[in-house]
């Protein structure tokens, strides 16, 4: 292998709480390299039990010296650990890579992300200021912002150390306590951040981590003593998560599926549309909520995006992620087969697949769970390939005559994360910005945009913003304070 394989992976069978490694007995999840089958680490299911025991934690903690902390000092902490995240991040990137399955460089990339989101949110932490409002003579009043409590994070499987980074850093910037819990299958650098922020100096309970599944989500997401919910997953399960933070009422921040277009028009840069659109649906083997699926394209386009796209995909290497491939495997062999699946059905109906379809395990990883870059073309935009989210390297074509057919197939499905275009023409870019149903729009740059930009999405793709300084709403309560006098 070109990075070497971790050595350390089966320390990992512990939840973090309260600074304390807990073990459990009884049922384990079987974590697997999804490139060779190699068992990776076991990793305990969290009870109801454990998730009550690691939010008392948090409450402790919100109550004792982290509570007490000056903001500033809270700030130097969360400087350390991102110091501590870039000192390992060979380390973690490994992990990642193993876990995930994901080229190295991209885990490389997810780590230092994770490194900067502590960053960022360590500098809002002393600039967390309220406001004095005007109330006529004999009276003063102002807000200020307080930490919103114990906060949850439900966390996916596609980009687990940067999810995970996106939700906590926002968090223990505004003073709250976090109990995470990562996906079922990729638990490992939730852990591993953890313990470095024990290291950074940060007090036991202030960041717990339990391990586990829908059930210890749900135990979680509708625990009493939680006042915020951020879940990052499919829109199925943040219906559940929703329902189950309302009773007691707490907040919810949902982070959902996606369905997104890219629309790329008559003039467009067609090599920039097609970089745009390799980003978009091959990165991470497709397992990106913001994957740009549907290509909507001029019909003179058409032939010339698809052929060049194609010839790009054909020249991408697929390998085990410690050989820093450009495609590495999906998470899972079933979540292979699930993509698979949509595939098969499509060409049951007769679709036209022009590229892929199938699966394409290099010769070293015979059994694993890789996927060949895809594209349907001339898809009817209510197929079930057009409309679900399928989470592979799987995109579909759709002719649009103009910019108003563009928009309307761009806004045809029930999501609406994220959308581009490609035009020279800035008053079509301007009125797609302004009518697509999306949360973050890139006109002439699919997915080229920065870490500190408020995201998230409409529709069924969410509620809520995470990352830039947006996301400090969802981690403070504005209590407003009146003097008479
Ligand atoms: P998932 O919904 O199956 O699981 C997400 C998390 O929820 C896991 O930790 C799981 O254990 C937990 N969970 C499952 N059932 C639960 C319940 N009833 N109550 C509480 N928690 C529960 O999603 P996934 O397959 O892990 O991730 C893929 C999905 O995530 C895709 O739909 C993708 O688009 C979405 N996603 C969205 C974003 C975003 O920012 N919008 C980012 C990454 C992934």
């Amino acid at each position: 292998m070109k990075y070497s394989y971790p050595t350390d992976t089966e320390q990992f069978d512990f939840h973090l709480i309260d600074g304390q490694r807990i073990r459990q007995a009884g049922v384990k999840s079987e974590i697997r390299d999804p490139a060779n089958g190699q068992l990776v680490a076991q990793l305990p299911i969290g009870t109801a039990e454990i998730v009550s025991d690691a939010v008392a934690s948090s409450v402790q903690a919100l109550k004792g010296n982290w509570g007490q902390l000056a903001p500033y000092d809270r700030a130097q902490l969360m400087f350390r650990l991102a110091d501590l995240i870039d000192q390992n991040e060979a380390r973690l990137a490994a992990l990642e890579t193993v876990n995930v399955g994901k080229p190295y460089s991209q885990a490389l990339r997810d780590v230092g992300r994770t490194a900067k989101y502590f960053r960022f949110y360590a500098g809002v932490c002393d600039k967390l200021n309220g406001e004095t409002v005007s109330l006529g003579p004999d009276q003063t009043g102002w807000v200020q912002p307080e930490p919103v409590g114990v906060t949850a994070h439900i966390l996916p499987w596609n980009y687990p150390i940067s999810t995970f980074a996106r939700g906590a850093a926002p968090a223990l910037a505004a003073g709250a306590t976090v109990v995470a819990k990562p996906a079922e299958e990729t638990p490992v650098s939730a852990l591993a951040i953890a313990e470095l922020v024990l290291k950074a100096g940060i007090p036991a309970g202030v960041l717990n981590v339990v391990c586990g599944d829908s059930s210890t989500g749900a135990a979680l997401a509708s625990h009493p003593d939680v006042a915020q919910v951020t879940f990052t997953g499919s829109t199925a399960t943040g219906r559940k998560v929703m329902q189950a933070a309302s009773n007691p009422i707490a907040g919810v921040t949902l982070e959902l599926g996606g369905k997104s277009p890219v629309v790329v028009l008559n003039g467009a840069n067609v090599d920039d549309a097609v970089a745009g659109l390799a980003r978009g649906i091959f990165f991470n083997a497709g397992q990106i909520c913001t994957a740009g699926s549907r290509l909507i394209v001029s019909p003179s386009l058409h032939d010339e995006v698809v052929e060049k796209l194609s010839a790009y995909a054909r020249g991408m290497s697929v390998d085990h992620g410690l050989n820093d491939p450009d495609l590495g495997p999906l998470i899972s062999l079933k979540h292979r087969d699930r993509v698979s699946g949509f595939a098969e059905r499509a060409r049951a109906d007769g679709l036209e697949c022009v590229l892929g379809g199938h699966g394409a395990a290099p010769a070293n990883c015979p059994g694993g769970a890789f996927y060949a870059p895809t594209i349907f073309t001339h898809v009817p935009v209510d197929a079930e390939i057009a409309q679900a989210e399928v989470f592979g390297p799987v995109l579909t074509t759709h002719i649009a005559q103009d910019a108003d057919e563009a928009l309307q197939i761009a806004n045809a499905t029930r999501y609406g994360l994220v959308a581009g275009i490609y035009t020279p023409d800035i008053t079509q870019a301007m009125q797609f910005a302004r009518n697509v149903e999306a949360g973050q729009v890139f006109i002439n740059g699919f997915l080229k945009g920065g870490d500190t930009l408020p995201f998230g999405g409409v529709k069924e793709s969410g509620i809520g913003r995470e990352k830039g300084l947006a996301a400090m709403a969802s981690y403070t309560a504005q209590k407003s304070v009146v003097i008479s006098h």
